[in-house]
């Protein structure tokens, strides 16, 4: 399986992560601090809305990754070498329901001098080539 951080990328993504976790923690705190007589169903509730709301950061930073095409280091699916991002470009896909306008992020292979099109969240049919 190939990756596709970098181990810089990484460790940005996991720093934004925890500093997102250690907000929601002391939110958590803060409200427990704040609250006299707490009933467990006050815990509970609290929990479930903690939850959400960390679940909503860790989809949001991943969102936001895969947007801003940062994850490095796509390999050629024909050569296995790296991959330069060339900026988006239209790709038009036949679906089942008619024709369908793709602005994607493309990639060139300087050895196999071939443009490709990564997988998206958009795409189910693997890695496109032009
Ligand atoms: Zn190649």
């Amino acid at each position: 399986m190939s990756k596709k951080l970098t181990p810089e990328r990484r460790e940005a993504l996991k720093k934004k992560l925890m500093n997102d976790l250690e907000e929601q923690v002391d939110t958590y705190l803060d409200w427990y601090d704040s609250i006299e007589d707490i009933k467990f169903r006050d815990i509970e509730n609290q929990v479930l809305e903690t939850r959400h709301q960390i679940g909503a950061q860790l989809a949001q930073t991943l969102v936001e990754e895969e947007a801003s095409g940062q994850a490095t280091a796509l390999r050629c699916p024909v050569c296995g070498g790296k991959l330069q991002r060339k900026g988006k470009k239209e790709k038009v896909v036949v679906s089942l329901a008619g024709e369908v306008r793709l602005k994607r992020e493309y990639y060139y292979c300087p050895h196999c001098q071939r443009g490709f099109f990564p997988p998206g969240p958009d795409d189910g049919d693997g890695i496109g080539m032009e």
